[in-house]
């Protein structure tokens, strides 16, 4: 009945085997997080087929091994410039995208005004048109009224 544990504390340290190549030292990379969401651990590798080369891990891969994500990638200095441009480049098509929308904003806004003007306009010679034509129509009808006075 005791075994379990020690079986499984076992299976930890034979699954955490790449961690035992690998030096001590070790730095946090937030820029690079794991899967968890946590920030990424950069390790130095010292394998022979590898040797001094970086790569980032599950921070909890130390910390906490029986919680660790699958997360892990080599620390590639191209990669790392490539993901800052694509993210600059992607920065600036959202720039230009908001600049493009406030263009369009703008216009509608232009447009939106003549329209205004125009219907203002279009509706004060309605106004003018009806009021003439209430006059017209009292006209009428007081004509109306005089003629069958003198019927
Ligand atoms: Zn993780």
């Amino acid at each position: 009945m005791a075994g379990p544990s020690n079986a499984s504390s076992s299976s930890t340290y034979t699954s955490n085997t790449r961690s035992k190549k690998i030096k001590s030292k070790s730095k946090l990379d937030f820029a690079n997080p794991c899967d968890c969401g946590y920030p990424s651990r950069i390790w130095t590798s010292t394998t022979k087929d590898n040797p001094g080369k970086e790569f980032r891990v599950c921070p909890n891969s130390t910390d906490n091994p029986e919680i660790k994500c699958k997360f892990w990638e080599w620390v590639n200095e191209e990669d790392t410039v490539n993901k800052k441009k694509r993210d600059e480049v992607r920065a600036q098509s959202c720039e230009v995208r908001a600049q493009s929308c406030e263009v369009r904003i703008a216009i509608m806004d232009h447009d939106f005004n003549i329209y205004k003007k125009k219907t203002d306009e279009e509706f004060d010679k309605i106004i003018r048109k009806i009021s003439s034509l209430k006059t017209y129509v009292i006209v009428l009808f007081m004509l109306f009224v005089v003629s069958l006075l003198r019927a």
